[in-house]
């Protein structure tokens, strides 16, 4: 078994007789590795190691960081194998995906380190008339990067990439249930050439290590990923020392299926959207509003689909759907939803129960909810699994108001070959994003930001990268009769 160790200011720290986290594997519910519980003084170790580093990392002209990333970015890709497996045994997700995941990593950092040459300030002409004003773009300091489970590889991407082009030093938290791809992630760093204290890793509970980073008022900027729940004390912590927060949380995507959709790309993109990391997704499609005339054929074509999905072990199933579930919590907490729409008076047409394999793992079967109404807790709260609510409507004035009317305000989707329509919806639905006749997934250089309880600030492209600087503005009056 692995057991991992600290990492701070370019060095493992000795686990010693320190606390430790048994790490299992969700489709077994074998014990994979064991990583430390960061105490609070460890936390203030990486930050202050972050903090001593950023000072001489900042004066690195952008082109040479963005040589240190690429260089990052070619270790990624020669282990991508080793990432891969590490990434399914903790996390669940299919071999191919997190092949595909280990990918975004190394092209998400080199996309980061081609923005060398891009990053500017701005020159505005002055009311006086012997004045200029300048708007640098500095670096923020020291960012926390907290990281959720369901893509542990690609998040320290987002976390690590946009900070460290901008001049920002980085501590990362991974998530308790996935750590170890974080850490082989640092052993990398360590064999590079990047200077000690630039990339730090410290892991533990959220309450703890979360807690103490988002409070230490070294910190520059929280970058948190996560549940709304977790966002909203991170924000009150880091309000403390007025810290900025961008924060990624939860979502309840909705999608719209108009009558004149195209029946067949319709079922198949819902389909992916929902079942794609087990359901695990921020953006996925978790609830689906379907008009009247086109309801039946859609409920058939998606009940074949989700019916005939099947999930399996995924480092020996690779003919499977989809693997478990990141934990029982996450089980339990999918199941009470469904029965919780059970007693509200809808109806489960497949799946609808936990499952195992050899009487082990956190599965859940893949779950078509229909009959569902707009007011149950099914279509509100964010289920993060296998199961696909539908509920119907009639005018889309009527689907927009169900879709607008939600705390979350992260994706949203809708399927049309009706232009006016189409635009009437992208003016009139309040999300982050939307999705017009395609699957949710969002591309590196757009900015997935989402609106509501769904966060504020945002990643990726330009504007992702903007929250990780900050602008300093200087008056400059010259001297206009000077002689050269
Ligand atoms: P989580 O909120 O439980 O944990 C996320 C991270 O926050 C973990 O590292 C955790 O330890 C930490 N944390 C928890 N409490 C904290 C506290 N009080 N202070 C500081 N840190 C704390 O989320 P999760 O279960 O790991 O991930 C699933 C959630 O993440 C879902 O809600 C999903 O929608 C969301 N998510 C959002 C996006 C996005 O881009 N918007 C992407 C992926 C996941």
């Amino acid at each position: 078994m692995k057991e991992y160790e600290l990492f701070i200011n370019g060095k493992f720290i000795p686990n010693g007789n320190r606390e430790m986290i048994e790490v299992l594997n969700p489709a077994t519910e074998e014990v994979i590795s064991k990583v430390p519980k960061a105490t609070v003084d460890d936390v203030d170790a990486a930050v202050d190691a972050a903090y001593e580093a950023q000072k001489s990392w900042a004066k690195v002209p952008p082109i040479e960081r963005a040589g240190y990333l690429m260089e990052l970015a070619q270790l990624v890709k020669d282990n991508a194998e080793l990432f891969a497996k590490t990434n399914t045994e903790e996390n669940g997700k299919m071999l191919c995906q997190s092949t595909d995941e280990a990918g975004w990593l190394s092209e998400y950092i080199i996309y980061f380190a081609q923005m060398a040459r891009h990053m500017k300030g701005e020159i505005i002409p002055s009311d006086r008339p012997n004045e200029n004003i300048l708007l640098y773009k500095m670096p923020i300091g020291v960012v926390a990067g907290i990281m959720p489970w369901n893509f542990p590889l690609f998040l320290i991407g987002r976390k690590v990439a946009p900070a460290l082009i901008a001049g920002d030093t980085v501590v990362l938290k991974p998530s308790s249930d996935t750590p170890n791809g974080c850490y082989e992630f640092a052993k990398l760093v360590e064999q590079s050439s990047l200077p000690p204290g630039v990339i730090n890793v410290v892991s533990g509970s959220g309450s703890v290590v979360g807690d103490a980073l988002s409070g230490n008022p070294k910190v520059a900027m929280v970058s948190m990923t996560g549940s709304t729940d977790a966002g909203k004390k991170i924000m009150a912590r880091a309000a403390e020392n007025i810290t900025k927060v961008s924060l990624e949380l939860g979502g309840k995507a909705p999608v719209i299926v108009m009558d004149d959709a195209k029946l067949d790309e319709t079922v198949e993109h819902v389909f992916n959207s929902r079942m794609i990391n087990c359901g695990q997704v921020c953006n996925a499609a978790e609830r689906v509003y379907v008009q009247e005339g086109i309801a039946d054929a859609f409920i058939e074509k998606i009940t074949r689909k989700i019916s005939e999905a099947k999930y399996g072990n995924p480092l020996t199933d690779a003919g499977a759907d989809m693997g478990p579930m990141i934990n029982r919590a996450q089980v339990e907490h999918v199941d009470e939803l469904v029965q919780s729409a059970i007693a509200e008076g809808a109806k489960v047409v497949c799946g609808g129960k936990p499952a195992q394999i050899d009487g082990k793992g956190f599965y859940y079967e893949p779950t078509l909810v229909v009959n569902c109404k707009h007011e149950m807790r099914i279509m509100r709260e964010e289920i993060f699994g296998p199961v696909l609510p539908i509920s119907t409507f009639k005018t889309l004035d009527e689907a927009i108001e169900k879709a607008n009317d939600c705390v979350f305000g992260l994706t949203s989707s809708i399927y049309t070959q009706n232009t006016d329509v189409m635009l009437r919806a992208l003016n009139e639905i309040h999300f982050g994003e939307t999705y017009v006749n395609r699957e949710h997934f969002e591309a590196f250089q757009g900015f997935h930001a989402g609106v509501r309880q769904s966060g504020i600030g945002g990643d990726d492209g330009e504007r992702g990268l903007d929250e990780f600087l900050e602008t300093h503005v200087c008056y400059v009056d010259y001297d206009m009769n000077v002689q050269g």
